[in-house]
């Protein structure tokens, strides 16, 4: 194998504590199995379903709040919901066993997430919590106020169970260990896949998100769904438990708190950690209501705990664990300091990943980009002018301006990170100033970031892996942390010399390997027009050289360039023609020679001293492509 060349990755993956944890995992659930046949304590068996059911909904959450970063509150509704279906239609046909109506209450329970989920997911952050709570109390509110329905406030009464007393909790415990473990694969997949990657960029950064291809409302609304209907599932074997069930009972905003509180205690970002919250919250929970009179300490309890993770534990108490024994581990042992960046691959291995066309010479060039009168205003601020230019198919395209001219904006316009006042932009002829950054992505634009913006909490694969340059059901089914996809990212960053940093977080890079990354990862969309924003800024000068390289290299075979620049010996030697940028408008375009004799260009932004200099540098490699 080739990895025993690379230079070595600064830590290995910690497999040990892997196969610890899996070890725990395994006696747990070996335990929670057997449990009911060893002991016929009641008490315990009625606390572990309850655990099961809060674990249930908190697995379903991490989906949602953990991977996606939307915090509901909501989430204790679809186990409301659950339970009033199979409550419904238990008392409506009492011939039949009551069982068969499980899977209903899933349906139930997804139908309503796809509902809400298309008024709750056009908002983020505060305003998405306060719409979850609002839901939370509608649904509420109609369930008291359909009496024929739901028996109002008087609740219903579902059918007592039938069978032998002696194991009358059986069933439930069992059937909910089932849907957990259902519900703890679903996560599981979904975390290795496509959308998983998808979701984490979202929390990281929705905006950014889009630009790499990711179809935000799809993806966000497959995670709501997928968070839900499980949750459903239980919330019907609960109310078949509890074999009451009313309004406040189940639609009890504390029954979203408990959930939300074993995901942050247990940790939110993991797979076990929320099944763990579940189980110290609700024994918790139990304790407070039997032992210590409920109510108010029920909530100085809750209340305290949030307090306290917030404030000690943010991450939650699993991944205070991993960290613990993994920083005992590593304890001393060198970390980035003084990893290089690998030697860079070559593009040829690339060639079957990336669609690259060798261009003809002799061949015109038609224009790939039209920007035409596009124009942007922060209040009284025209960033962005009225500008037009042209990027013509295959070329390496320069943009210059003095500092505030607008061309980080006119970028934002053109990949719809900031939506634009008016004006038109062409896509290889094709209109795309009313298609969203995913679908702009998908017709071939790429673009990196002046100031990079990684997804920070991601590694260096999973940044890269996570772009998407298509939209299909099958894609977000596959699997993004291994397989074809991976081995795909991977020869990216071997190409940008970034592959030995694959398992690191983006936010151990610096500035110049994220730029590096940045360029991998929207090298992943197979674009052909790849906008960047200033790609030489703050890298040291080897760096600079290996990036000008690169350029050449991908040009050579068909990828066209428009790049934003301030160093300009080496915008000079390398774009052809350059357009420039002066208060939001294009003052002049031309090849290199014509920019430099401009005398509006020379005035407003070169400087009178700076031609002949800058043209000692850049005649060299135009005279050596002649
Ligand atoms: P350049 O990349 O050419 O240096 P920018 O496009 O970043 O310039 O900025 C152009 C002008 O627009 C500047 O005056 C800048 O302060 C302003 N500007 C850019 N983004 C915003 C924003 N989000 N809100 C308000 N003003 C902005
Ligand atoms: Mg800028």
């Amino acid at each position: 194998m080739s990895r025993a060349a690379e230079p070595a990755p600064p830590e290995p993956p910690a497999y040990d504590l892997i196969w610890v944890g899996r070890g725990i995992a395994l006696v747990a659930a070996v335990l929670l199995v057997l449990y009911p046949i060893l002991s016929d304590d009641l008490y315990y068996q009625n606390m572990i379903i309850f655990s099961l059911v809060f674990a249930i909904a908190a697995s379903g959450l991490s989906i949602i709040t953990g991977l996606a970063g939307y915090v509901s509150l909501g989430q204790g509704a679809f186990i409301g919901l659950g339970g009033y279906t199979v409550g419904v239609l238990a008392t409506r046909h009492p011939d039949t066993n009551v069982w068969l109506w499980m899977p209903l209450a899933g349906v139930t329970a997804g139908l309503v997430a796809l509902i809400l989920g298309f008024v709750a997911l056009r908002a983020r952050g505060p305003s998405f919590v306060i719409i979850t709570v609002a839901f939370l109390f509608l649904v509420q509110v109609i369930a008291i106020n359909l009496p024929s329905l739901t028996g109002g406030t008087a609740g219903l009464s579902l059918p007592i169970p039938t069978w032998d007393p002696d194991i009358a909790n059986w069933p439930f415990y069992y059937t909910l260990v089932g849907i957990l473990a259902l519900q703890l694969l679903l996560t599981w997949w979904i975390r290795r896949t496509k959308l998983g990657t998808g979701l984490v960029a979202i929390r990281e950064d929705e905006t950014k998100a889009a630009t790499i291809g990711i179809n935000l409302p799809v993806e966000k609304m497959i995670a709501f769904v997928a968070s839900s209907v499980l949750v459903g599932v239980a919330g019907g074997v609960y109310g078949y438990y509890l074999t009451f069930i009313d309004p406040r009972g189940m639609f009890n905003i504390l029954l979203s708190v408990e959930t939300m509180l074993a995901l942050l205690v247990g940790g939110k970002a993991t797979l076990w950690g929320p099944v763990l919250g579940a189980f110290i919250v609700e024994p918790l929970n139990e304790i407070a209501n039997n032992d210590l009179g409920g109510g108010n300490t029920k909530l100085l309890i809750f209340g305290g705990l949030l307090v306290l993770i917030v404030l000690f534990l943010p991450q939650g108490v699993l991944p205070a664990i991993e960290s613990l024994l993994s920083w005992s581990r590593t304890r001393g042992k060198a970390g980035l300091v003084g990893a290089r960046i690998g030697t860079a691959g070559s593009l040829a291995s690339l060639t079957g990943r990336l669609s690259l066309v060798e261009r003809d010479p002799a061949v015109e060039r038609p224009p790939l980009l039209e920007v035409t009168d596009l124009r942007k205003a922060f209040g009284g601020l025209k960033a962005v002018d009225g500008a037009s230019l042209v990027v013509p198919e295959g070329s390496i395209t320069g943009l210059i301006g003095p500092n505030g001219s607008g061309k980080t904006t006119l970028f934002n316009l053109i990949d719809r990170t900031i939506h634009a006042d008016g004006g038109e932009i062409r896509l290889a002829g094709e209109r795309i100033d009313g298609l969203s950054s995913w679908a702009r992505a998908h017709r071939g634009l790429g673009r990196t970031y002046q100031i990079t913006r990684l997804f920070r909490e991601m590694t260096v694969l999973e940044n890269v892996v996570a772009a998407q340059r298509s939209f299909s059901w099958g894609q977000l089914g596959r699997i993004a942390v291994s397989g074809p996809e991976a081995r795909a990212a991977e020869e990216l960053l071997e190409y940008v010399g970034m592959r030995a940093f694959r398992d690191q977080k983006a936010s151990a890079l610096s500035y110049g390997q994220q730029k590096l990354v940045e360029l991998a990862q929207v090298l992943m969309l197979d674009p052909r027009l790849i906008l960047l924003d200033e790609p030489a800024g703050g890298i040291n000068p080897v760096l600079i050289g290996r990036m000008s390289e690169m350029i050449r290299e991908l040009n050579s075979y068909g990828k066209t360039f428009l790049i934003v620049e301030h160093n300009m010996p080496f915008v000079l030697g390398l774009c052809d023609p350059v357009h420039v940028l002066g208060r939001g408008r294009t003052m002049a375009s031309g090849t290199p020679a014509e920019i430099q004799q401009d005398p509006a260009v020379v005035d407003a932004y070169l400087g009178d001293d700076f031609v002949l200099e800058a043209a000692d540098v850049a005649d060299e490699p135009q005279e050596a492509t002649k």
